[in-house]
This record gives structure tokens, sequence and C-alpha cells, in this order.
């Protein structure tokens, strides 16, 4: 029924802590209620593991059994307006498979090595064009899973309370196996660059987060320059997309790796990255035409061992008033923590703007519209030292971190942007999971 490989090593080659007894490759979710019932045989806790790509210990198999969902890779139906598939699929896959009928999701992550399970259960904010959708989870209109008991349960919209908590479960609350995701007609996307000085940014940002579209940064706190990257839904583009708006695919392919924005792009001595952007931010600073694509073009995939990428960050979210003065404080802290450790991140800091988007428990845009800071890097010496005092500026000023996507994080990090919330999560998974059979020491240690 599932082919059983045993494993031996206590850490990845990136590092990551895993140690699972067993790692199974699940050949059909119909064997999911006796893998979760024969506690001798597969031993607690049981972890899902999709692509693998996530940058905390929140798969972390514990001794236990990891259950690698990989090969249910079916997508099982496309509709006008939806698109049903195992929780294997990858999003790239899925994209591109969408996009050859003339459909997209409502929002396109930048890599495409993501599992449909982990989407539909973790946060994955994106830039966002409309309050209501701004992390990849809101897009789930029906999941599939099997619950620590084993049971096969169907969740829909409708059942709104158990949605939002189920699309912030990491797995705690049941194994994922089909999900159902909205999408729509593809519409082209004009993309427009603007470079800023901090004093800039900080003088525009209102006009900035009030023109229409999705927002992007590529921040550089060494060089004073913030490239504001801006995604406006483009209907008539669809008409003359060779004609005023010409697709320079050129533009995300040599100059995005440019900026670090694009995952896999990495600029190792920062000497030469500081030459680059600012040769890059020049020509940039000629280009006043913009670009139109689809939004599965901007996409990339990763290599499919997850440790290959070479590109770590971490991500926390701050309210969208308090910006300005979050991202002074970020320059400044990035320059005084290089005088004194002499580290700096090697790779162009990201950061989106969300629209409030309370669909998921755990969203990091629930309480009002945010921005996401990503420090970003090739993972270098002074890199995981540096995370513990960045962590500790992004808490002082009111950041939200997620779980799966900020590294480092300490008990005291998630209580206070979530409070009430993760009281609310335990209560629920200690009563869904009495014998704790998905738990492992990270969300025990974060969550309780
Ligand atoms: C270089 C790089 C670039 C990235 N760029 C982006 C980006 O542009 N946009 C973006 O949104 N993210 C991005 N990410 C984040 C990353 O994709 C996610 O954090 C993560 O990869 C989620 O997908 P996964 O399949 O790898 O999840 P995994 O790491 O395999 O799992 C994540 C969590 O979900 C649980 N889980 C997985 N499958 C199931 C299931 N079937 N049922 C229940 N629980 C399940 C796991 O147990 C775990 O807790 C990037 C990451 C890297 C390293």
């Amino acid at each position: 029924m599932v082919t059983r490989v045993t494993r031996t090593s206590s850490a990845d080659s990136s590092g990551i802590y895993r140690r699972p007894r067993l790692i199974l490759k699940l050949k059909r979710f119909e064997d999911l209620p006796t893998v979760l019932s024969k506690t001798k045989s597969y031993p607690t806790p049981i972890r899902m593991v999709g692509a693998d790509y996530s940058q905390t210990r929140c798969v972390g198999g514990d001794g236990g059994t990891t259950v690698d969902t990989a090969a249910l890779d079916k997508i099982i139906e496309f509709g006008e307006n939806f698109v049903r598939a195992q929780a294997g699929v990858r999003v790239g896959t899925l994209v591109h498979a969408l996009a050859e009928r003339g459909l997209e999701l409502p929002l396109t992550p930048e890599m495409g090595l993501i599992s449909l399970g982990a989407l539909a259960v973790t946060t994955l904010p994106q830039a966002s064009h409309a309050a209501g959708t701004a992390q990849l989870s809101s897009l789930v209109t029906e999941l599939k899973l099997i619950t620590p008991q084993g049971k096969q349960m169907i969740v829909t919209e409708r059942e709104r309370d158990l949605m939002r908590v189920l699309r912030s479960s990491y797995g705690l609350l049941g194994v994922v196996h089909e999900v159902v995701l909205r999408v729509r007609p593809l519409t082209p996307v004009k993309i427009d660059y603007q470079v800023l000085s901090l004093r800039e940014f900080v003088g525009r940002f209102s006009s900035i987060v009030n023109a229409p579209g999705a927002v992007r940064l590529h921040i550089s706190p060494f060089n004073d320059r913030i490239t504001v990257e801006r995604r406006t839904l483009d209907e008539s583009a669809s008409l003359s997309r060779s004609g005023i708006w010409q697709i320079r695919k050129s533009v995300m392919r040599n100059v995005l790796p440019a900026f670090g924005s694009t995952v896999g792009s990495v600029l190792a001595a920062p000497g030469l990255r500081a030459a680059m952007l600012s040769g890059m931010q020049r020509a940039l600073r000629g280009s006043t035409r913009g670009v139109v694509m689809y939004a599965h073009e901007w996409m990339r995939d990763l290599p499919l061992e997850a440790w290959k990428a070479r590109h770590t960050y971490s991500l926390w979210a701050f309210p969208q008033a308090d910006y300005p003065k979050v991202l002074s404080q970020y320059f400044s802290f990035c320059k005084s923590y290089y005088k004194q450790h002499r580290y700096r991140c090697n790779v162009v800091s990201g950061a989106s703007r969300l629209h409030q988007d309370k669909g998921s428990l755990f969203s990091v845009s629930y309480s009002g519209p945010m921005f996401t800071l990503e420090p970003s890097s090739t993972g270098d010496t002074g890199w995981d030292d540096f995370l513990i005092d960045f962590n500790d500026f992004a808490s002082s000023l009111n950041g939200t971190p997620t779980f799966n996507q900020t590294r480092a994080l300490q008990p005291e990090h998630v209580a206070r942007p979530f409070g009430e919330r993760v009281k609310l999560f335990r209560a629920l998974r200690q009563r869904t999971d009495p014998l704790n059979r998905l738990r492992n020491s990270y969300f025990a240690y974060l969550l309780g």
C-alpha cells in the first residue's frame, strides 16, 4: 500500500532537524486511516510533507512517521471557476495546467514548488490585489481530510469557522488529501517599477498604498534603495500583448534576479551585489513603459531537493500604517548590526503589501492591512545569529510571524500577535487529537 523507507540521519543537508523513524511514500489516500490508527507500525508523530520547502521545522519528523504526499498528484476536475486536485500536486504544475485552459489562481506565488496540501493549511502571504484574499489558503473552497481518528471529513467554505481553523492547521488537525481552489480567467498584469530612496518612499507612502494594484518591494538598506514593483490587472492588454506593452520575459529572467526577488537567484559578494544593483536600478529608471505578462510567467521552479535552492529568508508582517517607521528602523538596525557583527544579508530583502484577510486563523493580515519584511540570504555564516536579533527587533515593532516561513521563532513571538487565536487553536487541537498523534515538538513548543 505504501512504500516504506527507513532513515537514520538526524538532520538533512539544509540543517533542518527532522529525524523521522519512517518516511512513507503514500500511494493512495485510502491508506491514511490505517497509517493513523496503527501506532506501533507507524510511530507518532505522523507528519505530512509536501514539497519540503518550508523555512522551519513545521514538518519535523521527531522520531515518528513522515508521510510524503508527492504521489497524490492528480488534477481531478477543471471547472469554470474552480479546480479540484490532490494534495501532492505542485502549484507550478497546477498553474500551468490552468493557463492552458485560459484560467489562473487569483494569487500566484513566485515559486512553483509548493504542494496543494501545504497551500491549504499553512501561511503563504502574497502581494494582494483586494481585501479578503492575501494568503493562498483563502483560495481553498473545499477540503477533504482524514482526522487523527482516521475518519474522512469534507469541509466547504460554507462552514466558515471550521474552514478558517483548518486553513491554518499545519497538519495538526488532520491530513488533507484533496482540495478545491477558486480560479478566474487568465488576466494580464502590467508591471511597473519605481526606484526610491527611503526618504522618498516614506514621503510617497500614502500614494503608494492608495494606488490600485498589488505591491512588491525590493529593499536594499545599504544602498538606500527601495524598488516599488506594482502589478496592475490590465484587462485591455490581452488584446494588445504584442503592442504597446511588450512582454519582456527577460525582465523577469535577468533583472529581477538581481534584486534577489526571484527565488534561486543569489548574489554572493556584497561588493558585487551593490554594483549590480545600482546598474540594474539605473536600467530600470530608464524604463518608463513597464511590462505586461501573465502571472504564471513569473513563476519559478526550484530544485526538487529543497536544500539545493541556496536561498533562505525569514518573513514577518507589520501593520501597514506603521510600515514607513518599521522600514526606517530596519535600515538603522541593519547598519548597526553590521557595525557590531560585520554581517549583512547578501540577498536583497523582499516585501509584499497584504490586504486584510480573515480567511485563516493564523493569517498575518487577520487584523488589517499589512506589509511583510523578508530578509534574505544564501545562508552564509552569521545569518542564523542575525535572525535571532531580527526576530526580537520585529517582535518589538508589533510584527506578526508565520509558522512555516519565519525562522528561529520563540513562543513569545507567537503569543503576542496571535493571543486568543493561539488559545482557541490549542483547545481545538487538544480536543480533536488528545493522543497528540499529529503533533511534533516544534508545534508543542510554540503552541502547546
Ligand atoms: C527559496 C524559496 C522561495 C519561496 N518563495 C515563495 C513564494 O514566492 N510564495 C510563497 O507563498 N511561498 C514561497 N516559499 C515558501 C514555501 O513555499 C512554503 O513555506 C512551503 O514550501 C509550503 O509548501 P511545501 O509543499 O514545501 O510545504 P512543506 O514544507 O512540505 O509542509 C509545510 C507544512 O504543511 C504541512 N502539510 C503538508 N502537506 C500536508 C497535507 N497534505 N495535509 C496536512 N498538512 C500538510 C506539513 O506538515 C508542514 O507543517 C518559498 C520558499 C523558498 C525556500
